[in-house]
C-alpha cells in the first residue's frame, strides 16, 4: 500500500479522552490501550500483574503463586481455581458432556455465561474500554 496523506475526513475515530483522531478504530483502540488504560486497582504483589477485581487477584496469587486450587475433583486428581471451571470439567470429561462453542454473534446474555465459564486465564488488564 501506498504511504498517502490522509484527508482530514479520513480521521471519523476520536480518542474521548484527548481528542485525537485516528483514520482506524483499531488505531484508536490501540491507542487508547496504550495511553488511557485505566491502573488496575489490585497488584500482585509478586508478578505485579494488575487486576480490576479483588477477587481475580485472589485467585491469581493463589493459583499461580501458591499453586491452590480448592475445587478439587473428586474423580480425578485434578483441581480447579474456580468451581464453574471444576464443574465444566466433570461434565466434559467424566460424564462426557460435549461444550459447544457458541458463535461469537449469539446472544448477549448466552455469550456472558460463556465467557464465565470458559475463562480459564485470569482476566488481564488487556480488554479496553475507555
Ligand atoms: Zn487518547
Ligand atoms: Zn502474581
Ligand atoms: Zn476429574
Amino acid at each position: 500500500m501506498r504511504h498517502r496523506h490522509p484527508k482530514q475526513e479520513d480521521f471519523r475515530f476520536v480518542c474521548t479522552v484527548c481528542n485525537r483522531r485516528f483514520t482506524q478504530y483499531t488505531r484508536l483502540k490501540l491507542h487508547k490501550q496504550s495511553c488511557h488504560v485505566v491502573e488496575p486497582q489490585f497488584k500482585c504483589e509478586i508478578c505485579a500483574r494488575g487486576f480490576k477485581l479483588e477477587k481475580r487477584l485472589k485467585e491469581h496469587r493463589l493459583g499461580v503463586h501458591l499453586n491452590q486450587k480448592p475445587f478439587k475433583c473428586e474423580q480425578c486428581p485434578r483441581a480447579f481455581m474456580r468451581k464453574p471451571l471444576l464443574k465444566r470439567h466433570v461434565e466434559g470429561v467424566h460424564e462426557g458432556k460435549k461444550f459447544k462453542q457458541y458463535p461469537r454473534k449469539k446472544r448477549r446474555k448466552q455469550q456472558k455465561k460463556v465467557d464465565i465459564e470458559s475463562s480459564e486465564e485470569d482476566e488481564d488488564t488487556s480488554d479496553s474500554h475507555c
